[in-house]
């Protein structure tokens, strides 16, 4: 079963994936995580994504598809996209090589997610999110990494990133929603409101 985690900058995804492992089985295809990982090995082809990632712009397809390498192959289970398809070519490269079953859609006003993003702190070792308002340490609760501000998560950056949420993501939810594969969740909800509601929509999706 295929889910596509879909939402604006700063709705939740992130958060949603690390809770949704405490309860349930599945693989992740995390695009910017998968792409900041290569980043943090200093490759080449690390070196060139960090450029692009760093100006708030989308990466190539064949640097996606050369990213996301074999992780689909063998799955039979579950397998969550966060952060894939970005733009029309993706979602197309992704309809030969995956059958979308459900996609959740993280609703959140851009006015909300600024104030998120703006507040957030990411752990640099496992990616785990807490907002500047709530650490207590610079450390991760979760895994005891450095929590630090992503560097895309300035202003100029943002504001590029949300430009192409908004010309080049959004209007694939149409083409999902036609498919009738969409659930709409309210993201301004806790984290723990999202999860209940995005559990129960999956563990219903897949006895079907
Ligand atoms: P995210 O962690 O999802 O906010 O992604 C951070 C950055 O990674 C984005 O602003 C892009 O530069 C890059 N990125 C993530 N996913 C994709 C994708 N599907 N296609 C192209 N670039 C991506």
């Amino acid at each position: 079963m295929n889910i596509v985690l879909f939402g604006i900058q700063g709705s939740g995804k992130g958060t949603l994936v690390l809770d949704l492992e405490k309860h349930i089985k599945f693989s992740l295809i995390s695009m910017g995580q998968l792409l900041r990982d290569e980043v943090a090995t200093g490759s080449e082809l690390g070196n060139y994504i960090k450029s692009i990632i760093e100006n708030g712009n989308l990466v190539d397809i064949n640097t996606i598809l050369k990213v996301i390498g074999n992780k689909l192959s063998n799955n039979n289970g579950i397998v969550i996209f966060d952060g894939f398809p970005r733009n029309k070519e993706q979602a197309e490269a992704l309809e030969k090589i995956a059958k979308i079953d459900l996609v959740l859609h993280l609703n959140l006003s851009k006015e909300q997610a600024v104030q998120r993003i703006l507040n957030r702190l990411t752990c640099e070792k496992c990616g785990n999110i807490t907002s500047k308002l709530d650490a207590k340490s610079e450390n991760c609760l979760r895994c005891g990494g450095k929590l630090k501000v992503r560097t895309d998560d300035t202003l100029e950056a943002l504001n590029k990133r949300f430009e192409l949420y908004e010309s080049e993501t959004y209007p694939l939810l149409e083409k999902y929603r036609a498919q009738g594969v969409v659930v709409d969740i309210d993201a301004s909800k806790t984290p723990s409101e999202v999860l209940n509601i995005a559990l129960k929509v999956i563990k219903n999706e897949h006895k079907n």
